[in-house]
């Protein structure tokens, strides 16, 4: 596998980073790829799971080989020019490379994971959506951890792992 070395990494504290202009961004190298199979996937989540996505928009994305290599997933809130040419309100990016190694049980965990994230916010006074990105609650979240366990999360983290290779410490920084 060819190496691929990133100087900037994007910084995942789920924010915009990723699509602010004024944020450490990397263009280069990456190829992005809509998912019609990760859609598909999260119209499972939202029946299976009785998940309310209110009006927002999702557009899914893989980024090869990966969105960095601890990195696994992200979960963004579009920009206003983003939506205007995309329809999009959110955008759940994942690491293309990790996602071909994933079993489809963990597809299915690592997606409901990534839309837990959105959270549109209605605001009476301006009636209008306000699109946020929920916080984890502790690295996952408790709808997830109460019904489904860890495991899912484990997986995710091992296979990302041993597919670059990493010591425990660089493990411990996989996130989602
Ligand atoms: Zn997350």
């Amino acid at each position: 596998m060819e190496e691929h070395v990133e100087p900037l990494e994007p910084i995942d504290d789920g924010s915009l980073s990723a699509l602010d202009p004024s944020g450490r961004i990397a263009l280069s190298g990456k190829e992005l790829l809509e998912s019609p199979e990760m859609e598909e996937i999260a119209k499972e989540v939202i029946k299976k799971e009785n998940m309310d996505l209110r009006p927002a928009e999702v557009g899914y994305l893989l980024v090869y080989p990966n969105i960095s290599k601890t990195v696994v997933a992200k979960c963004l809130k579009c920009s206003r020019e983003v939506k205007y040419y995309s329809g999009y309100d959110y955008l759940i990016e994942i690491s293309g490379e990790a996602w071909d190694h994933l079993d489809s049980k963990t597809r299915y965990m690592l997606v409901y994971h990534e839309l837990l994230h959105i959270q549109p916010v209605f605001n009476e006074k301006k009636e209008e959506w306000n699109y946020r990105v929920r916080p984890h609650d502790f690295g996952d979240f408790y709808e997830i951890n109460d019904k489904h366990g860890a495991d899912w999360y484990k997986t995710v983290q091992s296979t990302v792992s041993s597919l670059y290779d990493m010591n425990p410490t660089e493990e411990g920084k996989i996130t989602l």
